[in-house]
């Protein structure tokens, strides 16, 4: 018997949000985090659509939304100002609303702990560092100490000894978890040194300060975008030769933010020093210890994916993590998480590395050749975020995903009789068949399944989403995952029964993860 089920070493946003998860399932969670308080300076500013569906499903997409403003146009100028890259992050998305948001981290982060506040079945220790652990099988040991935020040392006079079924290192870019797990990083190559601003105006409105843009100068390439509702957030590329510290000095900071504000039009927040790297780490779970969040991968912050990224694994552990202690399912689900988040991070990655590449230019020569090449068309194409290609889909007999498993599916509100609801609030945290043709309540209760009959006695989806998603698939139905994501799709009602088949056959019987429930 342990004294909880999961702890969680690291109380950043996928520490949050997987905590959250795991408590409204009922399951005791400590949390362990070496700061008393909540990190203070800003570092993400962006966050996409499929994320704010993570907060309408937590119930805090109001106050996120106090704290949001939606991003404009996201552009890429060289060196003279002339646009090379115009992604419009106002287009209406598949979660309804638009594309991207900013918001500011401390902020969104006090959202998430108040909210954690108010729940019952979390036990917290902060400013307590994680110092030692041991898998002792069907359980773990996390040895945690005082840890003196004035002199940055840890007290080991002051220690103590936690015990779980799971850990899960949410524990940041230098993750101890990862290291006692020892697995393998995989360096993809990005490696750049960018000293980052956060200003607040005084009047915002007066100065002209691009909304969010990508200067892609190579003589100091450099972005500025908005850094929630009313400060600016500046990042500098160093360049060679610069030394970090000195770069921070607010003499150096006013000089580069000259051709915008001075100390006049308001005041400096922040200003630090990054290394933006790309690092994805191969073996997500070894035994009963996990890694989520910037623990599993880094990435450098061109598309503003980083916590999203955490985010996504949080919310795709959490179910998983909460039928395995449920009993419901085999513990082997649990090899499903690595399967489907890395392939798609890696794609993230990817992504925000050829931004990068873009943008990181310091040559002159090598920036005329990049806006020619721009302006003849030559450009990469527009980033595109893959399905999942792995785990808890529908798959054809060679394995590969069958019709339209693994897509991120859209939202929409729905009505019936009296005033609309969210799918969300329809369809909790559960499995969901949205679909044109009515299936047997019993069966699909006897698998968990919830089931959104569209059409007829049964719900309108307002703004089309969903009957649109069906028409455009020539599907009849889709099996949605509690994470958002396309079990599978089936064309008719035979088709649907070979879908539940193909769900019941991998949660149940051929893959052996779900444990038959009385
Ligand atoms: C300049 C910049 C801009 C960014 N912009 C964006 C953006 O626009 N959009 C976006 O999605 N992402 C962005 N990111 C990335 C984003 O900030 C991170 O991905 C995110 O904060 C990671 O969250 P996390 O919970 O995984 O880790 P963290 O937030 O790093 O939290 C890890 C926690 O673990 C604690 N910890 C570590 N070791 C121990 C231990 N042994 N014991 C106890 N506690 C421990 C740490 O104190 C820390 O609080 C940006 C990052 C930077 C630097």
């Amino acid at each position: 018997m342990t004294e909880y089920d999961v702890i969680i070493v690291g109380y950043g946003p996928a520490g949050k949000v997987l905590a959250r998860q795991l408590v409204d399932g009922g399951h005791k969670v400590a949390v362990v985090e070496r700061w008393p308080e909540a990190y203070p300076l800003p570092r993400a500013i962006g966050y996409d659509h499929e994320i704010k569906r993570i907060f309408y499903a937590m119930g805090i997409a109001r106050d996120v939304a106090a704290i949001s403003r939606g991003m404009g146009h996201y552009v890429w100028y060289n060196a003279d100002w002339k646009v090379l890259i115009d992604i419009d992050e106002t287009r209406e998305s598949i979660s309804g609303g638009a594309t991207g948001y900013t918001f500011n981290q401390p902020e969104l982060e006090k959202i998430l702990h108040e909210d954690l506040r108010r729940r019952d079945g979390i036990s917290y220790h902060l400013g307590m560092e994680a110092i030692a652990a041991r898998d002792a099988g069907d359980h773990i040991e996390v040895e945690i100490a005082r840890f003196d935020a004035q002199s940055l040392r840890i007290d080991h006079s002051e220690t103590r000894l936690l015990t779980g079924r799971y850990l899960v290192g949410c524990d940041g870019a230098n993750s101890f978890v990862r290291r006692l797990m020892d697995v393998p990083v995989i360096d993809h190559g990005f490696d750049e040194a960018w000293l980052v601003v956060d200003v607040m105006p005084n009047d915002l409105e007066k100065l002209h300060i691009p909304d969010a843009a990508q200067w892609c100068n190579p003589a100091r390439p450099t972005t500025i975008v908005p850094s929630g509702v009313r400060n600016r957030r500046f990042e500098f590329m160093l360049l060679p030769g610069e030394e970090p510290t000195q770069m921070c000095a607010a003499d150096e900071v006013w000089e580069l933010l000259a051709p915008w504000l001075s100390p006049d039009d308001g005041h400096l927040i922040r200003s630090a020093t990054y290394r933006f790297r790309s690092l994805l780490t191969r073996g997500w779970r070894k035994g009963q210890m996990l890694l989520a969040g910037d623990a599993a991968h880094l990435m450098p912050p061109f598309m503003g994916q980083g916590m999203c990224a955490g985010l996504r694994d949080a919310w795709n552990l959490g179910w998983k993590l909460g039928l395995v202690l449920d009993g419901s399912v085999a513990e082997s689900l649990l090899d499903s998480y690595e399967a489907e988040r890395s392939p798609h991070v890696e794609a993230v990655i990817r992504i925000s590395m050829a931004m990068g590449q873009v943008i990181c230019v310091p040559d002159p020569e090598a920036a005329r050749r990049r806006d020619e090449a721009f302006f003849a068309g030559i450009m990469p194409p527009p980033p595109v975020f893959p399905p999942l290609s792995d785990g808890i889909i529908a798959r054809d007999a060679d394995g590969k995903p069958m019709g339209f498993a693994g897509e991120l599916l859209p939202h929409d509100d729905l009505v019936r009789d009296s005033s609309p609801v969210r799918l969300d609030d329809l369809a909790g945290r559960n499995f969901v068949l949205v679909t044109n043709v009515a299936v047997d309540d019993a069966r699909l209760a006897r698998l968990g399944v919830r089931q959104v009959l569209l059409g007829g006695a049964g719900w309108r989806d307002i703004n089309g989403r969903l009957s649109h998603w069906l028409e455009s698939h020539d599907a009849a139905a889709y099996l949605a995952r509690p994470d958002f994501y396309a079990f599978g799709s089936a064309a008719n009602s035979k088709e649907i029964d070979s879908l539940l088949e193909a769900f019941e056959g991998m949660m149940r019987g051929r893959d052996h993860v779900l444990n038959e429930v009385a």
